[in-house]
């Protein structure tokens, strides 16, 4: 199946209103020109270095999307052109993507990545602690960022049960957060990122509205 063939046939098994990011990290130009070619917009990439050198060799309709773990000192390289940012992890790293979207003059879409999986190396907020950073009243003063929701990853397992408890739980975050009327004007609550190639089905049943999907689209990495 050729990739057109693969965006198209997801494309068809999901809502309308789930945005499908193709997820390219180690995958070369050409096979993304394949993918453009056949209407997508959204690319997701995980290394900073991959991320500025394909921006600049293609076309610049796409929408970048750092889906990986950012280190604070890194930002200023994709901040001059990155979409959205799906994995942040701390107040630090928001505090530097807003320095950085302010010296481009620009406005840089955020989710806050949540760790509810058993893997323990996994980036992320803990729900608690989501909840103490919704209520920091520095939030406010970032105005060159916007969060636009939660990004989270599941376990790496074939235990559907499992994955499923996992992203109903962040699911049921984002839904309280959606509901509170006293959230600052940069917090605009519409996204919820979660499911890959081999649970994006799950992830769409507990709620999810972003899907990241590298395998199913390009193939093996
Ligand atoms: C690589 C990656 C994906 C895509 O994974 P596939 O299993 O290839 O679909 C999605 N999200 C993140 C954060 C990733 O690092």
């Amino acid at each position: 199946m050729s990739i057109r063939e693969r965006i198209e046939l997801i494309r068809h098994d999901i809502p309308g209103y789930v945005k499908l990011i193709a997820v390219s990290k180690t995958k070369s130009a050409s096979m993304i020109q394949e993918a453009f070619a056949a209407g997508q917009l959204d690319f997701g990439e995980n290394y900073v270095q991959e991320l500025v050198a394909k921006h600049e060799s293609l076309p610049s309709e796409i929408r970048w999307h750092m889906i990986g773990h950012l280190q604070s000192n890194k930002v200023k390289y994709i901040a001059p052109f990155v979409y959205m940012i799906h994995g942040v992890d701390s107040l630090k790293l928001l505090n530097e993507i807003n320095k950085q979207a302010a010296k481009n003059n620009r406005i840089i879409l955020c989710l806050l990545q949540i760790h509810v999986a058993q893997e323990e190396t996994k980036f992320g907020f803990d729900p608690d602690e989501l909840q103490a950073l919704l209520v920091n009243p520095s939030l406010t003063e970032l105005k060159n960022v916007v969060i636009k929701g939660l990004m989270t990853m599941g376990s790496n397992t074939d235990d559907k049960d499992q994955i499923k408890a996992e992203f109903t739980r962040v699911s049921t975050l984002f839904d309280s957060i959606k509901t509170n009327q006293n959230l600052p004007q940069n917090i605009q609550p519409e996204i919820l990122s979660m499911g890959m190639s081999h649970d994006y089905f799950e992830a769409i049943e507990c709620g999810s509205t972003m899907i990241r999907i590298g395998t199913a689209i390009f193939g093996s990495r």
